[in-house]
């Protein structure tokens, strides 16, 4: 079955019910970006995101990834 996720993607509900609410993508891009943190710090955090938008931004096709990440900006700032 597949249900709205935190993240407003869909996913298969019992994906979604231990990945803390999140779609397999943003997921894994939260994972990933929770653990750059740890490691890096936020600077490295934020010096990654940027990078990742300037690339994102003349692509089109990775669009729709920008704005999963950017939402989970907003997540994890909400944790
Ligand atoms: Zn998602």
């Amino acid at each position: 079955m597949m249900v709205k996720t935190r993240c407003s993607h869909l996913e298969e509900k019992l994906y979604a019910d231990v990945h803390h609410g999140l779609c397999r993508q943003c997921h894994s891009n939260f994972v990933f970006l929770l653990e750059l943190e740890e490691k890096y710090g936020e600077d490295a955090l934020i010096e990654y995101w940027y990078a990742k938008i300037l690339t994102y931004s003349s692509s089109e096709r990775n669009e729709y990834d920008v704005y999963c990440l950017i939402d989970h900006l907003g997540f994890i700032n909400r944790i």
